[in-house]
């Protein structure tokens, strides 16, 4: 065991590593409300460490003379391409959860008139509403701040899931549309869900919800 003290102390600072991290992903998990910015997604980086720190285990115990994976026929070799590869498959995971939460949080920086065809194709409007580049206003009920937006600045919110930002219902062969400005509250970010009539005038306010932030 004595050749192996090395070996062992970087294992065990590993795990350790690795367990701090679960703990900091759950907590950052926390912050990524149910259903908003990809939540899903950092699961599977957590189940990727939780396999880690099995492999990090069993490759600790081996040096500590209980060689279980040597017992079903896996040699230190294998073990070694197996956290090679599973080294890629967290990296690359982990990059696309960024980029994807990124992507959420940030839109896409659209100029208007695009943003306003992307709400004409969504809608599948032939005309165009005459209040189409208006500010609206909208008062949080959390911050009390006056939100205002544009529709073109609601596709650029919700660029990459233009489906969630803007969305059509029709009720007894009336048309209206939710749309979903987000603004920045003092929980966090905060999206609130307007009704626009169909000639997008502002006919109430449905919700109001935290996408990320509050208190760790
Ligand atoms: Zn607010």
């Amino acid at each position: 065991m004595a050749e192996n003290v090395f070996e062992i102390v970087l294992t065990v600072f590993g795990i350790l590593i690795l367990i701090s991290t679960i703990i900091t992903l759950t907590f950052v998990m926390t912050l990524l409300r149910k259903r908003a910015y990809g939540r899903r997604r950092w699961v599977i980086v957590q189940i990727l460490l939780f396999f880690f720190v099995i492999g990090y285990t069993v490759n600790m115990l081996a040096l500590l003379g209980r060689d279980y994976l040597g017992d079903i026929g896996v040699s230190a070799q294998t073990m070694v391409s197996l956290v090679y590869f599973f080294g890629g498959v967290f990296t690359i995971v982990t990059i696309l959860a960024i980029r994807n939460m990124l992507r959420d949080i940030l839109g896409k920086d659209i100029p208007d008139n695009e943003a306003l065809k992307i709400f004409l194709r969504v809608t599948g409007s032939e005309s165009i509403p005459e209040n189409i580049l208006s500010n609206f206003t909208v008062q949080c009920e959390v911050c009390e701040e006056r939100v205002i937006y544009t529709i073109a600045d609601v596709v650029r919110n919700h660029a990459f899931a233009i489906e969630r930002g803007i969305q059509i219902e029709e009720v007894f062969g009336t048309r209206s549309f939710k749309i979903r400005p987000v603004h920045k509250c003092k929980d966090g970010r905060r999206e609130i869900t307007v009704v626009h009539d169909n000639k997008l005038a502002i006919r109430n306010v449905e919700e109001n919800r935290l996408l990320y932030g509050g208190s760790l």
